[in-house]
């Protein structure tokens, strides 16, 4: 079998730091003017960050508004399992409600590959995730913006997700051992990291020698990482070479022009195996960002909700940390990130540390985690939504998932399988059998020959297959969750 790229990764206090006397919830609702103010303030907190004493007023940072729930964004427990942590929820956007536990599909450029947005719905996959460092580099984030927003410009009037960009462009400065290490088969192949040459989204990850692994693209034959600091990342564009800076401010800047309907403020990722000290002054930094990011999302918030990323590593301490700092901050939503471990098993302990912390009063996201046996556990430890280019990916590399465990439809003893497919991916009868159009109309031969002639079919039926399976999963979790059998 040909190995699947798989994805697997201030009221009072400000007063003490600035001279001023209003509090920086006045300063968000006063014009834009403002920004140059809200900068200084921004960049004298960094000032006062050496000593562990004023580290604890960014930490404990309570200059912004109080948490309000939007009248465009709400979030409601449907049910909540007597056996385990697991929920069932509704989630309403302005572009349409997602239920969950839910998967959310990947369309870095604002398109699934190789097919079109429609079958999201027909897979009953409500959430589609845009990546805004390829929507930065190629059209641009003003296009979108000309165009009315992203859900106009790709024809989807259902509910997006767009990152930061910051994790595509810290992939860009991985080491030339990462790279070689990540061109070898058998790394990783475990269903949760994302080795592709095309750049789709694989958040969170560390390297190659972790669960999530940002793996190789084909923007990293050469450095394109040029400078972090304080301010930001600066790198340069893999299409023509020019320089651009990411910052919080530029990033949600972006995201507004974008017009997801959940954003994600930028974060700083580091290497899996880096020390303690250097993990946590990462975080701290990640947490100065994160409230950068709230801050310029909060001047214009354009019916657009923002999910904190809770950081930290495998490292219980961190973590906590990164949760009591984030939750003290008005964010509508908590995502899961940075590194989650070298395996499931390392997952798995996190989420049984993590999960119990996190505040069950708003959704939260796991990054980058996409494989079915990590799915299936982060539901029963309270997960609401997870975004892998997992089941995508492996569809073009010659894999269906089935109700049997992955299939390698590349196979020599499927050349000659004309009967329905479902005698090989599961269930052949039933109210469950899939609906895809391969399983009601192909054979697994038909296939095979389609893969074989590099048909771009064999793709599309392919991909139409896993999503298909992804959706239907994840109706099952939510109705084990209503019914309290996980
Ligand atoms: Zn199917």
């Amino acid at each position: 079998m040909r190995s699947p790229p798989l994805c697997w990764a201030f009221t009072e206090r400000l007063a003490m730091m600035t001279t001023a006397t209003t509090t920086r919830a006045t300063r968000i609702a006063a014009p834009p003017s403002n920004r140059n103010l809200h900068r200084g303030i921004i960049h004298r907190t960094f000032a006062h960050q050496n000593s562990s004493a004023d580290r604890k007023d960014i930490i404990k940072n309570d200059s912004f508004p109080e948490y309000v729930q939007k009248p465009f964004f709400t979030f409601e427990v449907l049910h909540e399992s007597k056996r385990s942590r697991a929920r069932a929820c509704k989630i309403t956007t302005p572009h349409g409600t997602i239920f969950t536990p839910a998967f959310v599909a990947v369309g870095t450029q604002g398109a699934l590959k190789a097919v079109p947005h429609s079958v999201l719905d027909d897979a009953n996959l409500d959430l589609m995730f845009a990546n805004t460092y390829h929507l930065l580099l190629q059209p641009g984030h003003e296009h979108l913006q000309k165009a009315g927003g992203i859900h106009k410009f790709i024809g989807r009037n259902r509910p997006t997700i767009s990152d930061s960009g910051g994790f595509q462009v810290f992939s860009l400065g991985l080491d030339a051992d990462e790279l070689d290490e990540s061109k070898s088969p058998n790394k990783n192949n475990n269903g949760n990291n994302n080795n592709n040459n095309n750049g789709e989204r694989n958040h969170g990850g560390t390297g190659t020698k972790e669960l999530k692994s940002r793996g190789k693209t084909k923007h990293k034959q050469q450095n394109l990482l040029e400078k972090v600091d304080e301010d930001g990342v600066t790198f340069r564009s893999y299409r023509d070479g020019t320089t651009l800076k990411l910052t919080p401010e530029s990033s949600v800047q972006a995201q507004k022009n974008i017009g997801c309907d959940i954003i994600l403020p930028l974060d700083e990722l580091t290497k899996y195996d880096i020390s303690l000290q250097e993990l946590s002054e990462s975080v701290d930094r990640s947490h100065r960002w994160e409230t950068r990011s709230l801050y310029e999302h909060l001047k214009n918030v354009k019916e657009q909700a923002m999910y904190a990323i809770i950081h930290g590593g495998v490292d219980e301490r961190l973590r906590k940390k990164s949760v009591e700092y984030l939750t003290s901050l008005p964010f509508d939503g908590y995502a899961i990130g940075g590194s989650l471990g070298k395996n499931r098993e390392e997952l798995k302990e996190l989420l049984q540390f993590l999960m119990p912390i996190i505040p069950r009063d708003k959704p939260n996201h796991l990054l980058g985690i996409g494989d079915l046996p990590s799915i299936a556990h982060g539901v029963r430890m309270g997960v609401d939504s997870f975004d892998s280019a997992y089941p995508t990916q492996i569809a073009r590399h010659g894999t269906l998932l089935s109700e049997n465990g992955p299939v390698n439809y590349r196979k020599s003893e499927y050349r000659e399988h004309f009967g329905k497919p479902a005698e090989i991916l599961g269930n052949s009868s039933g109210d469950d059998e899939c609906k895809c159009l391969l399983c009601r109309k192909h054979s697994l031969s038909y296939l095979a020959h389609l893969d074989r002639a590099n048909e771009p079919m064999a793709w599309s039926l392919a991909t139409e297959h896993n999503l298909h399976f992804m959706g239907r999963t994840m109706e099952r979790h939510r109705q084990a969750i209503m019914n309290d059998e996980i």
